[in-house]
């Protein structure tokens, strides 16, 4: 963590800096010349300019270009030059020093005045200033005094003014020449040298890039590097420009070239204000994060707060496209009675309840692969052979490429509902449909029967001499009797058949597709079985039955009044028989 805000800080350092140098370098204003001035590089056409090839950060040729210290520098001439300044490649400082001598070039982008070097080209006032330090291997102790030096090698870049210099002031330094910096540093490095002079920013750019952690500024040199424009000794009038263009230079402007390539900046020139709105923008910004990462924590916690609650109170679960368990909530193994492990990879059908028909399963599955979402109650089978009702809603899921992947399956327990339900359509006794749910279903079944001109059935059915029986055994053995009647006519019908308490001993039997000498049929092997049942208390009990079926002409009374003639025929004959009236033209008047 902390490495990377000091990475950062630095990144961010850099960039302020160097975005507000260019800001003030583009607005820059040019230096006006005089007309002889203009006039006379009108004639000149343009200026030749040998450079340094190799001394980063003052410049450097990289690629056929002119960067750098420097080179940002010539950017600014240019502009009140306003003629060409074309640069004469070199292979090293001393061939430009010797190319100036040899007037190939006009002037020498940056240097510093030797008593040797005015032989030859004069100097402009320095544009820009430098230290000079000592490098050594990192085993060296501070140097404050060259002369504690004497007999040493030292190095320096071969016709540099560093040379002419120290070997005036320290006579008795053993100095070595090297071609560039580079080769220099790397002699220190190899221990052929004790040390190396150079100017502090190339130093500080070469040891950071090229030689960390093996070389180290063991001692600063008591000599400042003045680097201004070497000019042709004889042309002064492009010295007198040079001169004039450099003195208009603000301070300003020399600073944002030398921050945009300096990591340590001066101290004189430090601006407080601009580090401490630095400071205050890096500390917003380190609080910021700090906040961004705490609300997302928080938010997180959040996000696993309600999975939790999910988990622990939805009845969730996905599969894969064949109907394979993927995953399970909390709350439906708990529900369920199954652990996680046992769930995941199995089937769907897992929970499948003996009393759901096949039929909604199939609808389900072609809804869900045409890509819909399924909604339906699903009773449901639990691992203790219990079982629960559920409101299920299973929606298709799709990867990132929009490919069904499985599906997800909602589901709400609505036991407790379905069990009221039931309640109330079911008569308490007998645990068979009360009147109401047999009104109902006859009503579906009559509109379904118009409709589609279909045909049904209704038996109506009475126990004989019921009140002689509660008369003889009691209220609780009639009780008895009903139930057991109910449990007898139950296991005498088809699924489809609907059986009902239709009022105190009568039950009521809606037969779907069935005619009426089917009906018949079905009532005379019922009054049959109930005959020979032998009740426990009291012994044979007989029923009597209404017979009629549902003709197109029917009104919605009709059937239960012709029922209800057959009964009491069947009654008024003798009891214990089944009597059948269809519907008749002629007789209707009977059932007014
Ligand atoms: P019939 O052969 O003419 O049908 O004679 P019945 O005695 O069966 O007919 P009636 O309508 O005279 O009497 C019906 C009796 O059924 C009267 C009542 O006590 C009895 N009953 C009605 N509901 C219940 C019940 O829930 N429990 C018991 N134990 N008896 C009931
Ligand atoms: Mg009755
Ligand atoms: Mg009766």
């Amino acid at each position: 963590m902390k490495i990377n805000l000091a990475v950062f800080f630095i990144l961010f350092f850099t960039y302020i800096l160097s975005a507000s140098s260019l800001n003030t370098t583009n607005n820059l204003n040019i230096t006006n010349l005089t007309n002889a001035q203009k006039q006379y590089l009108k004639e000149k056409k343009q200026i030749k300019m040998c450079v340094d090839p190799d001394i980063m950060p003052f410049e450097k040729m990289e690629n056929g270009k002119h960067i750098g210290i420097a080179a940002d520098f010539f950017k600014i001439f240019q502009k009140s030059i306003n003629i060409p300044i074309k640069i004469v490649k070199t292979t090293s400082w001393s061939q430009s020093l010797d190319f100036v001598k040899k007037r190939k070039c006009d002037i020498l982008s940056l240097a510093m005045k030797t008593p040797d070097r005015l032989k030859y080209i004069n100097f402009t006032a320095p544009y820009f200033e430098s230290s000079l330090v000592l490098v050594t291997k990192r085993n060296v102790t501070f140097i404050d005094n060259l002369g504690q030096l004497k007999g040493k090698k030292i190095g320096i870049v071969r016709g540099y003014a560093t040379y002419e210099i120290l070997h005036r002031k320290y006579p008795n330094l053993g100095i070595v020449q090297t071609d560039n910096v580079k080769k220099g540093l790397k002699r220190v490095e190899r221990g052929e040298l004790f040390g190396f002079i150079e100017n502090i920013a190339t130093i500080g750019y070469m040891v950071q890039r090229k030689f960390i952690g093996e070389l180290k500024i063991s001692g600063k040199i008591d000599q400042k590097l003045e680097l201004g424009v070497a000019v042709r000794s004889d042309d002064k009038i492009l010295l007198n420009i040079f001169n004039h263009i450099i003195s208009e230079l603000s301070l300003q402007t020399k600073q944002n070239i030398l921050n945009k390539y300096l990591a340590i900046k001066y101290e004189k020139s430090f601006d407080y204000k601009l580090f401490w709105q630095m400071i205050a923008i890096f500390l917003a910004i380190i609080i910021l994060m700090l906040f961004r990462s705490y609300t997302k924590t928080k938010h997180t916690k959040e996000i696993e707060k309600y999975l939790s609650m999910i988990d622990n109170n939805v009845l969730v679960s996905t599969s894969d496209k064949e109907g394979v368990i993927t995953s399970v909530s909390q709350a439906l193994c708990n529900l369920t009675g199954y652990t996680k492990a046992e769930l995941i990879g199995k089937g769907h059908n897992i929970f499948r309840h003996k009393d759901m028909p096949k039929e909604a399963f199939v609808d389900m599955w072609s809804t869900i692969q045409s890509g819909k979402s399924w909604h339906g109650e699903v009773k449901n089978l639990n691992k203790d052979g219990s079982f629960y009702w559920a409101d299920v809603t299973i929606n298709p899921e799709y990867d990132e490429y929009d490919n069904l992947k499985g599906y997800s399956a909602v589901r709400q327990d609505i036991t407790d509902k379905k069990h009221l339900e039931k309640l109330s359509i079911t008569d308490a006794l007998t645990k068979i449909s009360n009147r109401l749910n047999l009104d109902n279903c006859f009503k579906k079944e009559f509109d379904r029967a118009k409709r589609y001109k279909g045909k049904f059935s209704l038996i109506i059915i009475d126990i004989d001499f019921f009140k002689k029986i509660n008369d003889t055994y009691g209220h609780k053995v009639g009780d008895d009797i009903l139930i057991q009647i109910s449990q007898l006519l139950k296991e005498s019908l088809r699924n489809t058949d609907i059986l009902g308490r239709w009022g105190g001993e009568e039950f009521l039997i809606i037969s779907p597709q069935i005619d009426i000498s089917q009906a018949q049929n079905i009532s005379n092997k019922i009054r049959i079985l109930i005959q020979s049942y032998g009740f426990p208390d009291a012994g044979q009990i007989t029923c009597s039955f209404g017979v009629t079926e549902f003709n197109q002409k029917d009104e919605f009374v009709d059937m239960f009044k012709r029922a209800d003639i057959a009964l009491y025929e069947a009654k008024n004959s003798g009891r214990n028989r089944v009597v059948a009236i269809k519907y008749d033209t002629n007789k209707k008047d009977r059932l007014k």
